[in-house]
């Protein structure tokens, strides 16, 4: 495979940024990654990436500029402080922010960054064919974009994004790509829940998980999320994230902001709120998001893994 000779940074080595990271130095001639914490950044440097001393240093040295981190004050303070991207960015340079982060944070950065002559893409990601989610999605490299920004940044941008993911959307301006992801994750943590309320009655009912998911492909109680991505992490005990139970519950927190902007009720996303709420009170804030299906039993007094024995 020939090498893209564009400069490309990563900013943010975390749970997904770290297997980005892996494909990129596939795909590029150098990459720069920068990280507040040094252990990701060296994990990064021994497989081959520069390491760079600040946000700003790695812009400075880059073309297109890859951004994983996990809310809006951290990309904030990433691309807008006095040691971050734009203060190091030169005109051209082009941002692909695959954070998921609300709207309103996308389009303050497209304008930050066009003011300095620098191209912003909000690019949220999420799992994609062939039924692969979050993590599991990116080290397949099936991952879904989610783009809004220019059309010709998003072009430019392209094969970039494509050595980590051939499904790409361009959604519209600045903010809906964004817009489009808080949908999608209101959604998949909405169907985390059911999912874990129907496996607690089942095991109480004396239904394991195993037969419970195999009857499920089949009926109209399917989601891929619950067939390929929660009940396999469950069955194999696999709760580290992933996709942790805070970024969920910041999610569903950011599509709170989005439903109270537009006036929409989001009763679900509200009991969402609630329940990841006290998982994180619980102490499982940085459990994967299958937790819930444990968790959720647990209060019900029935233990899945005794049902997955059955
Ligand atoms: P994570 O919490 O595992 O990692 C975040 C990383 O960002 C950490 O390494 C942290 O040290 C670093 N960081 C925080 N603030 C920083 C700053 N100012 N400058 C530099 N580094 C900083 O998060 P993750 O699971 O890798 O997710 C990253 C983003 O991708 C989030 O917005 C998340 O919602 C989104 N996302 C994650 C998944 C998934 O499956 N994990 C899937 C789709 C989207």
């Amino acid at each position: 495979m020939s090498r893209l000779h564009q400069r490309v940074g990563q900013i943010g080595l975390g749970s997904i940024g770290q297997i980005y990271a892996g494909h990129l130095l596939d795909a590029v001639e150098q990459l720069r990654v920068f990280d507040l914490d040094q252990a990701r950044v060296d994990a990064a440097t021994g497989k081959g990436a520069l390491a760079a001393a600040s946000a700003r240093e790695l812009a400075a040295q880059c073309d297109v500029i890859l951004v994983s981190l996990p809310n809006p004050p951290a990309v904030q303070s990433a691309m807008l402080g006095p040691d971050g991207i734009l203060a190091g960015a030169a005109p051209g340079t082009t941002i692909i922010d695959l954070s998921t982060v609300s709207p309103a944070t996308s389009r303050e950065m497209y304008a930050a960054a066009a003011e300095r002559g620098v191209a912003y893409l909000d690019a949220p990601v999420s799992g994609g064919a062939p039924m692969n989610g979050g993590v599991e999605g990116a080290a397949a490299r099936t991952i879904t974009f989610m783009v809004g920004g220019d059309a010709d940044a998003f072009e430019r941008a392209k094969p970039v994004m494509a050595a980590l993911g051939q499904v790409m959307f361009h959604i519209g301006p600045a903010g809906s790509g964004s817009t489009i992801k808080l949908i999608s994750n209101l959604m998949s943590g909405i169907y985390a829940l059911v999912t874990a309320e129907g496996f607690a009655l089942g095991a109480a009912v004396g239904l394991s998980p195993q037969r419970l998911v195999e009857v499920f492909q089949h009926t109209d109680a399917k989601s891929y999320f619950m067939t390929d991505y929660l009940v396999p992490r469950l069955l194999r005990g696999d709760l580290d994230p992933g996709f942790s139970v805070a970024l969920q519950l910041k999610d569903h927190r950011l599509a709170a902001e989005l439903g109270h902007e537009q006036r929409v009720p989001l009763f679900f996303n509200q009991l969402a709120i609630q329940f990841y709420e006290l998982m994180v009170a619980q102490g499982r804030a940085e459990r994967d998001v299958t937790e819930a299906l444990p968790f959720l039993a647990a209060q019900a007094g029935v233990s899945l893994s005794d049902a997955a024995q059955r």
